[in-house]
């Protein structure tokens, strides 16, 4: 890594193989393979490189082409990177049930993301993706059937498993199939140059597609025709759709597969945990699910047998998910006990005031401060008015909760540059003070009158009370009256209780 690269897409790949410490059975050497090493932090990197490059080769993807795909999240995330980079717009189809981070985080490199009904699941999302694509010529990536995608894998992931081999493979590959791109791209490669590896696929206990023998039927495309009959929600975002895709089943049909090794979703998550807590690794649920398959090989392999593991991404795409349901946001018994054992920055313990802010607070504010504050909330043109700061939470719940009531308001930020350079932003808080009694900001007034600070507005609406304000300033808001006001709160606020 020690060189300078002309683009991101360059970093994609050579990711590194770490061995277990303390997970690892005795006489057992496990590895992982970290594939949140690829710059946006999943194997997907790979797969969204591979089949933009092999698109643009053969002439199916034209310069400036929108490009489309149905995708549980990591893919859109690749594409969306790449598609970034090399100037191609991006329409993500997702199904509304995976985590909201990848949304926001495709929305965030510029795709658009399309959601898709829960219920329709990974079928439902191909469909759409099929249907928009025919219907605006955009260009379809085809994960689940492209070529491609196994061909990167071949190409860079099973080439940098044999080099770190030593040239040879190790005795088990463990893998998930999400798409089946990593699984027969790298097995191909195993099977033709490390005959001894053992190749285990692992699958959702509560979802036997692999182990049953099913297929479900295809259209002539090679897409699903239907859902597969033993499908089940399970944890595992990112594996197993609702129907086994044709890269999976090209791997089933050549004989790649030695194993499958079904695993628990509450195994999987704990196993996620583990390997954050006890290795330093930190990844999502399938890497939980494929060190499950990884340590039920190790049950009965021969001692001494090295083990490598797919972990297929990290863990920072999985906050709002099962995966982080146990960890709290406030501090449980031991953290309040550690905090307790100082004096200082307690939150059972009053504030305290540094005397020389005591002491510059009492002096009394210039004049210009006092004659700045009455114009602004005397102002006949703008009479929804608040004293913020810029980046203050409070603030900003304010804000977004009068922007989506349709509140059109002034807000006088006291720490703004402007108005820090002649104090006049400290002095306009003296004088807030002597006027509502109150120290905090933001403090909000509407025709003249004092309603509070942000708790205060917010509650004054959810009481149903804030119309008559309105109603004496002669405004009206323009957007939703029904929302509810607390919720703009952050969240770490909304959690304890405000007076
Ligand atoms: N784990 C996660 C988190 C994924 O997003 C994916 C890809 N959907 C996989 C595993 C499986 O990879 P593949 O599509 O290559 O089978």
């Amino acid at each position: 890594m020690s060189k300078i690269y002309t683009s991101i897409l360059d970093t994609i790949g050579n990711t590194p193989v770490v061995r277990l410490a303390r997970l690892s059975p005795p006489d057992m050497e496990l590895y992982a393979k970290l594939e949140a090493f690829n710059p946006l932090g999943s194997v997907k990197d790979r797969l969204a490189l591979g089949v933009i490059e092999a698109a643009e080769r053969d002439g199916r993807l034209k310069p400036g082409q929108t490009v489309i795909e149905a995708t549980s999240g990591n893919t859109g995330i690749g594409l969306a990177m790449v598609c970034a980079r090399k100037g191609y717009p991006l329409v993500i189809v997702m199904a509304e049930s995976f985590s909201v981070e990848r949304r926001k985080l495709m929305r965030f490199l510029g795709a658009r993301v399309v959601l898709t009904p829960a219920a329709e699941k990974g079928t439902g999302m191909v469909e759409k993706a099929c249907e928009l694509a025919a219907k605006h010529g955009w260009f379809w990536t085809r994960q689940f059937e492209n070529q491609a995608n196994a061909d990167i894998h071949s190409r860079t992931t099973a080439r940098e498993i044999l080099a770190a081999f030593g040239g040879t493979g190790p005795d088990y590959f463990v893998t998930g199939a999400g798409t089946g791109g990593t699984l027969k791209g790298i097995a191909r490669v195993l099977r033709a140059e490390s005959a001894a590896t053992r190749i285990v696929v692992s699958e959702p206990e509560n979802t036997p597609m692999l182990a049953s023998g099913l297929r479900q039927r295809c259209k002539a495309d090679g897409t699903p025709a239907e859902s597969h009959p033993l499908f089940r929600p399970h944890p595992m975002q990112g594996w197993a759709p609702d129907f086994i895709p044709q890269l999976t089943a090209d791997a089933l049909d050549t004989g790649l597969i030695d194993a499958i090794q079904p695993v628990g979703g509450a195994e999987s998550l704990r196993l996620a945990r583990e390997l954050a807590r006890q290795e330093g690794i930190f990844c999502g649920i399938t890497g939980g699910a494929t060190l499950a398959a990884a340590l039920e090989v190790a049950k009965t392999a021969q001692k001494g047998s090295r083990i490598l593991f797919m972990v297929p991404d990290t863990g920072e795409r999985y906050l709002s998910t099962p995966l982080f349901d146990a960890i709290e946001q406030e501090m449980d018994a031991v953290e309040r006990e550690i905090s307790n054992s100082t004096p200082s920055c307690r939150f059972s313990a009053p504030a305290s005031q540094p005397a020389a802010a005591a002491a510059a607070a009492s002096e009394p504010p210039p004049d210009g401060a006092r004659h700045f504050v009455r114009q602004a909330i005397n102002d006949p043109e703008q009479p929804v008015v608040m004293f913020a700061l810029e980046w203050c939470e409070f603030c900003w719940a304010v804000r977004r909760f009068l922007r989506d009531l349709g509140l059109p308001f002034r807000s006088v930020d006291l720490d703004s540059v402007a108005m820090q350079a002649d104090g006049i932003g400290g002095d306009i808080r003296k004088v807030l003070h002597t006027l509502t009694g109150q120290r905090t900001i933001p403090q909000i007034f509407i025709g003249g009158a004092h309603i509070g600070g942000a708790v205060d507005l917010l509650d004054l609406h959810d009481r149903g009370e804030l119309m008559t304000f309105l109603g004496k300033a002669g405004i009206q808001p323009a957007g939703d009256l029904a929302l509810t006001a607390r919720s703009y709160l952050p969240r770490w606020l909304a959690a304890r209780s405000v007076a």
